[in-house]
């Protein structure tokens, strides 16, 4: 079996929020396809150990926030790399409860659904919510993240293909290349990798600054480890 099989399904980007009681939680889901159209329902896959499975397994509500692809990195992060049993993850964001009183996220949020869970099926690490949808609504025209998107632009290089390709940068970065050094360093936490070529323009680390020379103070963008936890790709 050759498991990169699997990085050529497509998929988007997702916050799936629950809630328990008066408490909230969210997480980062790629995994959501659509069922059936009649009556509308979506099927989600969520690892048993999260803290939204609990909250689904409890109020039987969740909903969706499709995120476009402008979404920045420290969102990803937050909802994908904590746990809500450790931070407050809804402090930086802007959302709104919805009908279920699930939150919705509204930050680079450009549709959502929200579902009541008709039925769950065991699959070992993970459980299958499906839920039939009981409202949603398209929020901006921007277009959808994808998981593939995430990936190769986000999170590394950005290929030629790429909308956001930008073949003047990779003319200025030939040149830096020969001036700095440009070793990749992955954090050891979340796995995201610093590519001294793209540099971390969200955090204003400009394209061509090598690792030594980032600030001290610089955290990896996804999990906000120091500059420490990183190491050599
Ligand atoms: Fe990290």
């Amino acid at each position: 079996m050759d498991k990169k099989t699997f990085h050529k399904v497509s998929y988007g980007l997702y916050v799936v929020c629950s809630k328990n009681k008066e408490k909230i939680n969210g997480q980062i889901a790629n995994a959501l396809f659509q069922v059936t159209s009649d009556p509308p329902t979506i099927a989600i896959s969520i690892n048993k150990k999260n803290l939204t499975h609990e909250y689904i397994d409890a109020s039987k509500v969740f909903t969706i926030s499709i995120l476009d692809k402008n979404t920045p990195l420290t969102l990803i992060g937050m909802f994908g790399f904590k746990s809500g049993r450790d931070i407050d993850k809804f402090k930086k964001v802007n959302f709104k409860l919805g009908v279920t009183q699930s939150p919705i996220i509204l930050d680079n949020t450009l549709a959502y659904l929200e579902a009541q869970v008709i039925n769950k099926i065991d699959v070992g690490t993970h459980s299958i919510f499906i839920g039939k949808i009981i409202d949603s609504a398209v929020l901006s025209k921007e277009k959808a993240m994808t998981y593939d998107y995430y990936h190769e632009v986000k999170g590394g290089y950005s290929p030629k293909t790429a909308p956001t390709y930008d073949g003047n940068l990779d003319k200025k970065i030939e040149k830096k290349k020969e001036e700095v050094k440009m070793e990749k360093y992955v954090c050891t936490v979340c796995g995201y990798v610093y590519d001294p070529v793209k540099g971390d323009t969200e955090s204003g680390i400009a394209a061509g600054t090598a690792f030594e020379d980032l600030p001290d103070d610089w955290v990896c963008p996804i999990c906000g480890a120091g500059k420490d936890a990183f190491e050599k790709q």
